[in-house]
């Protein structure tokens, strides 16, 4: 996995100054690298064996329906506002800099689901944790989160509850 990160790039000051944005886009264009980034999320999943998996948009819909396809598993996206046709359930949650907001189709989960959630990385884990919350609102049973990385730092997993998986591939 560590060799690995010399495929993704750090690029300073994006999207906002003092970021510095971890772009895995190399690793998504050469199949073999990136099989070789999901093979342990691949194992995971199996072993769950999850009702459904959940990406969150834009950057996790990329490894959430790769996985949710190949392993013949439901995809669910979540989405930024005003996205989604029909009844949705929404949350807020707070960013470095202001607000934003995710939403998930009412009814597009049956109660007690399994459900993981996949983004394509973990930060102050804000993020993360709206989406785990509107699984939970739509009735799913969440079992956990996976990431491609974790900036560790930042501590996010400790937003993101216990007594669920919280899996992350490459840790910075
Ligand atoms: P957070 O809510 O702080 O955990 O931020 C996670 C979300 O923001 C993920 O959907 C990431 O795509 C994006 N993100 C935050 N920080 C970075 C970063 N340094 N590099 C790439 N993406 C990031």
């Amino acid at each position: 996995m560590e060799n690995l990160k010399k495929h993704i790039n750090e690029v300073q000051d994006f999207p906002r100054e003092g970021i510095v944005f971890k772009d895995i886009n190399p690793i998504y264009k050469e199949p073999k690298k990136w099989n070789e980034l999901m093979m342990p999320l691949q194992r995971l999943i199996s072993t769950i064996n999850p009702d459904y998996i959940a990406g969150i948009e834009s950057r996790g819909f990329i490894s959430a329906s790769a996985l949710a396809f190949k392993l013949d598993v439901g995809f669910i996206p979540i989405r930024k506002p005003k996205k989604l046709p029909g009844k949705v359930i929404g949350v807020n949650y707070k960013l470095e800099y202001g607000e934003d907001r995710l939403e998930i189709q009412r009814n597009s989960i049956e109660k007690g689901s399994k459900i993981i959630v996949i983004d394509d990385l973990l930060a102050t884990g804000g993020t993360a944790r709206a989406a785990g919350t509107l699984i939970r609102e739509a009735g799913g049973n969440l079992i956990g989160f996976a990431f491609l990385v974790e900036l560790t730092e930042l501590q996010g997993r400790d937003k993101l509850g216990t007594n669920i998986i919280i899996e992350s591939l490459i840790k910075y």
